[in-house]
């Protein structure tokens, strides 16, 4: 029978009342604390669109959205469902819960992510263009990302 060793097994399972027994994972280019405090603010929010993972799926849509080679440009679309997965197919929405989770998190961690998202807010203002209409529209125009041309614009 193998040595067990009762220290190294917990310390590969943490249990912990806030984050629940799924130990949380690292979300990619943030360090092991900042991904704990995403973890914690997904766990705590209480939101409809910040559940445990948002974060990292928002990060993982956002990149996919801008990857696209090339100059021309993009548009971000509405999703057809508003279920909490499929409101991914929006990049948008993906930029709020980017947004929500930034609002929530403490510093450093907030810093931390903001580096992350910040590149790719440029690239996103690059690749779309500016909807000219969109002081008409009353949904969500306060956030930029939502002052761009969509693939439907008489959305919202
Ligand atoms: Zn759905």
């Amino acid at each position: 029978m193998p040595r067990r060793r009762p220290r190294a097994l917990r310390a590969e399972q943490p249990v912990s009342r806030v984050w629940g027994p799924t130990p949380p994972f690292r979300i990619h280019g943030l360090s092991t604390r900042a991904s704990l405090a995403v973890h914690r603010v997904e766990y705590l929010s209480g939101s409809f669109s910040i559940h445990p993972g948002a974060t990292d799926c928002a990060l993982r849509r956002y990149r996919e959205f801008l990857h696209p080679p090339g100059r021309r440009p993009l548009y971000p679309q509405e999703s057809s469902c508003s279920c909490t997965w499929c409101s991914f197919d929006d990049v948008r929405h993906a930029r709020d819960v980017l947004e929500e989770v930034l609002e929530r998190l403490p510093e450093p961690a907030r810093a931390e992510l903001g580096r992350l998202v910040k590149p790719l807010d440029v690239v996103f203002s690059r690749r779309t263009l500016p909807d000219p209409f969109a002081h008409r529209r009353q949904w969500r125009t306060q956030f930029w990302w939502y002052r761009r041309l969509a693939e439907r614009s008489e959305w919202g």
